[in-house]
């Protein structure tokens, strides 16, 4: 049996903890409604926001 080695949770085989590291240990960011540019930060989304878009809604 293959374990995560982030949360220890068993997963089945190789295949089986790439699916769960996609899953659950992917880490999308926060990414801008109007243009879909992905931002490490909220803060940096803010910035983007503000700067190309405008903020205001
Ligand atoms: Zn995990
Ligand atoms: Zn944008």
């Amino acid at each position: 049996m293959t374990r995560c080695e982030i949360c220890g949770r068993r997963v089945g085989g190789e295949e089986g903890l790439m699916h769960h590291m996609e899953k659950e240990h992917s880490d999308p960011g926060y990414d801008c409604r109007r243009c879909g540019l992905v931002f490490s930060s909220m803060e940096e989304m803010r910035t983007h926001l503000q700067g190309s878009h405008r903020y205001d809604g």
